[in-house]
């Protein structure tokens, strides 16, 4: 049985929130604005323990710097540029930041993500970055809103077996993919169901923005 983990999605709620959350044991926090999630990580920063902050907005060239020097993961890698800025960019003193590739596994035109034709090749450049500064852990996707459970259900398998294969392709090369971070608030159970190992819940803890 798989292990999921609960990434709170705390963007648009006040740092209050995030620290009534912490207290209740709450550990890892998704954002998805980088300059907000500046000021927050900063105003909390007395936290202890200290929270894993993960992106998961999308991450333009000019604010990977950023990125690499305050976040613990960044779920929204869609090209190898940004993969390998954040590797240059991250300090010698912090742990390797963890990523995950994003795939626009519904294949939806003007949607970020990398079409998953594309994921093989993106992969095996990315780990050969230096991995004392930044390891691959798997798949992230966002994918269109469906109401019925069977229909959710669809791209979570489609990205869980763009992970099968990618593991299967790299080899040894591949071993610290672990990860498929997949489902929100609307589609949490479908995501579990095809083997998410996070799900990134904003309103069903939160409430609505
Ligand atoms: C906002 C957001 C979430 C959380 O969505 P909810 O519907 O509030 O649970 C998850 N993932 C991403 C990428 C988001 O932008």
């Amino acid at each position: 049985v798989n292990t999921v983990t609960l990434l709170a999605v705390s963007k648009t709620f006040a740092d209050r929130a995030i620290r009534d959350m912490h207290g209740l044991g709450q550990r890892e926090f998704g954002e998805n604005y980088v300059q907000e999630a500046v000021e927050k990580i900063a105003a909390l920063a007395d936290l202890d323990p200290r929270p894993q902050w993960h992106l998961i907005g999308p991450l333009q060239s000019n604010k990977t710097r950023v990125v690499a020097e305050q976040f613990d993961w960044v779920h929204t890698v869609d090209r190898l540029k940004i993969a390998q800025r954040l590797a240059d960019q991250r300090p010698a003193w912090l742990p390797p930041l963890q990523i995950c590739l994003q795939v626009n596994v519904d294949h939806e035109p003007s949607k970020s993500g990398l079409r998953p034709e594309e994921l093989l090749d993106t992969a095996r450049a990315v780990v050969q970055l230096p991995a004392s500064r930044l390891v691959l852990r798997g798949l992230m996707a966002i994918p269109e809103p469906r109401a019925e459970a069977a229909a959710q259900r669809q791209p979570f398998a489609a990205l869980r077996r763009c992970l099968e294969s990618l593991r299967a392709e790299l080899g040894a090369a591949g071993a610290t993919l672990d990860t498929l971070s997949m489902g929100m608030s609307a589609d949490l159970e479908a995501a579990v169901a095809e083997g998410a190992t996070m799900v990134r819940v904003g309103t069903a803890l939160f409430g609505t923005r």
